[in-house]
C-alpha cells in the first residue's frame, strides 16, 4: 500500500502491533500513571524492535530507519509514552554510539541498548536553553588526563532510570557556540543526582532533572570527537523528528479508533451517534489526515535510508505535520465521545495529554519551521 516500504516492513509491523497488542495496551494506563516501562522496553530489545536499524554484531536483527519509525508508531497508538522512550534510545542513542562512538563505547554499551538491557538517556536541554541548546551553560574541563563536568539538564527523558547519559557539554569559549559542544557517555554514579520532573503528558516516561556533580570520565567517554556535538545532534534530530511523526500518527490513528468505536455504541435522539453524518465527517477527515502525514513520515524515513539529500526537509516536515495531527485528533476524538472522553476512563483523556508534548520536544515546533522554512527555500521544486 506504501511505496516507500516493502514486504519486510509489513513483517515489521505485523510484529510491532503484536508486540502491543499483548503486552502495551493492557499497560498503557499503567505507565500513564508513573510506572516506568523497563520490563517492556527489555522485551523489545529481546524481539528487536528497539533498533530495529542496529546490525547483527551489535544484537539487532539489522534491518533499516523505516522499520523502526513503523515500531514507533505502532507503540504510540497505545502508549505515546513508550513510543517516547523507545524512540530516543533507537533514533538517538543507539545511532550515535553506532555512528560516533569509539570501538570501547561501542563495545561496551551498544549490544546492550540495542537489547534493552540497558537505557542511555539523551542530556542536551538545560534550564537556560531548550531551542537554544547550544548556548548551553553545562562545563566539561581537561584536568590531568580526564574530563570533569558539571552543569543541570532539565526535561530529560528516562533521565529517572537511565543507566547512562549522553551529556553535551562546553569544552570552549561560550562565544563560539555550536563549535565547542561535545558528547559524553556519562555512566549513572555518585557524582549524578536527578529529580523527577511532573509532566502533564507522556507521564511514566522518567522525565528529570539531571545535575551532574564534577563527573570524570576519559576521552573513550566523548562520541563524535572534541568539539563534534553539533554535527551529531543535527543528526539526531533529524532522526528523532521523524520519529516524532511516527509518534503522532500513531497517537492520531489509536484516538480516532476509539473514537469511532465509541461513535458506533453511543446512542442519541434515538441513533448510534455515528449516524450524524458531522461526526462521519470529522472520522473521515482525520483518517485522510493519517493517510497523507503516513506519507510524509515514511518518505523521511526513506530518504534517511537512502542517504537522500532531502531527508532533513522532510524530517521537519514529519515532526511539524505528525505533531499537529495529533493534537488535532485527539481534540476530535474528545469531542466525538463527548464526557465520556473527557474523563480518564476514557483512553482518549491520556492521549490528549500525550498529543501536546509532540509540539514541544525534539524542537517546538516553531524552531522545527525555522529550520523547515531555510530548507523548503532551497529544495524549491
Ligand atoms: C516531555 C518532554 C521530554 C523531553 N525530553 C528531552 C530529552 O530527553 N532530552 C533533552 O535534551 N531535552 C528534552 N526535552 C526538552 C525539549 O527539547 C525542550 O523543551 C524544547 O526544545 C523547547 O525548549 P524550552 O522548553 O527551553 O523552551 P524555550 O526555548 O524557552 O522556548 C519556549 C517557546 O518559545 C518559542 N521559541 C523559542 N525559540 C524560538 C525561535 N527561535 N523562533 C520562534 N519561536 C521560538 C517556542 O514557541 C517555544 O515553545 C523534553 C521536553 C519535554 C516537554
Amino acid at each position: 500500500m506504501y511505496p516507500q516500504l516493502d514486504e519486510v516492513h509489513n513483517l515489521v509491523r505485523k510484529t510491532a502491533r503484536d508486540f502491543v497488542e499483548r503486552k502495551v495496551e493492557p499497560n498503557a494506563r499503567r505507565i500513564d500513571q508513573g510506572w516506568y516501562p523497563r520490563e517492556l522496553l527489555r522485551e523489545m530489545g529481546e524481539l528487536g524492535l528497539l533498533a530495529p536499524h542496529a546490525p547483527p554484531e551489535y544484537g539487532g536483527p539489522g534491518l533499516d530507519f523505516r522499520s523502526l519509525v513503523l515500531v514507533v508508531e505502532e507503540v504510540a497508538r497505545s502508549s505515546p509514552a513508550l513510543a517516547t522512550v523507545a524512540e530516543v534510545q533507537g533514533s538517538m542513542v543507539v545511532h550515535n554510539l553506532m555512528h560516533y562512538a569509539g570501538r570501547e563505547l561501542r563495545e561496551r554499551w551498544l549490544q546492550p541498548a540495542v537489547r534493552g538491557e540497558k537505557i542511555i538517556a539523551f542530556a542536551l536541554s538545560e534550564p537556560c536553553c531548550g531551542s537554544d541548546a547550544f548556548s548551553l551553560e553545562t562545563k566539561a574541563e581537561r584536568v590531568g588526563g580526564s574530563w570533569v563536568i558539571n552543569g543541570t539538564k532539565l526535561w530529560i527523558t528516562s533521565g529517572m532510570y537511565a543507566d547512562a547519559f549522553l551529556v553535551a557539554a562546553r569544552t570552549g569559549s561560550p562565544k563560539e557556540k555550536h563549535k565547542t559542544v561535545t558528547l559524553f557517555l556519562v555512566e549513572r554514579g555518585k557524582c549524578v543526582e536527578t529529580n523527577p520532573v511532573t509532566v502533564m503528558g507522556v507521564r511514566g516516561t522518567g522525565t528529570a532533572e539531571v545535575k551532574l556533580h564534577g563527573c570524570e570520565v576519559g576521552d573513550e567517554a566523548i562520541v563524535g570527537g572534541l568539539n563534534g556535538g553539533f554535527k551529531v545532534v543535527l543528526d539526531d534530530l533529524n532522526n528523532g523528528r521523524t520519529c516524532v511523526g511516527a509518534i503522532g500518527l500513531g497517537i492520531a490513528q489509536g484516538a480516532i479508533k476509539e473514537a469511532e468505536a465509541y461513535a458506533r455504541r453511543r446512542t442519541a435522539f434515538g441513533t448510534a451517534i455515528i449516524n450524524f453524518q458531522v461526526l462521519q465527517h470529522y472520522v473521515a477527515s482525520i483518517k485522510a489526515q493519517i493517510e497523507a502525514v503516513r506519507g510524509v513520515v515514511y518518505t523521511a524515513a526513506y530518504y534517511r535510508d537512502k542517504n537522500v539529500e532531502f531527508f532533513p526537509l522532510y524530517a521537519q516536515i514529519a515532526k511539524y505535520l505528525g505533531s499537529r495531527l495529533a493534537v488535532d485528533a485527539t481534540r476530535i476524538a474528545m469531542q466525538i465521545m463527548g464526557g465520556f472522553g473527557y474523563s480518564t476512563d476514557s483512553k482518549v483523556e491520556m492521549l490528549y495529554r500525550d498529543a501536546k508534548a509532540t509540539e514541544i520536544y525534539e524542537g517546538a515546533n516553531e524552531v522545527v519551521l525555522n529550520a523547515l522554512f531555510k530548507l523548503a527555500e532551497k529544495y524549491e521544486a
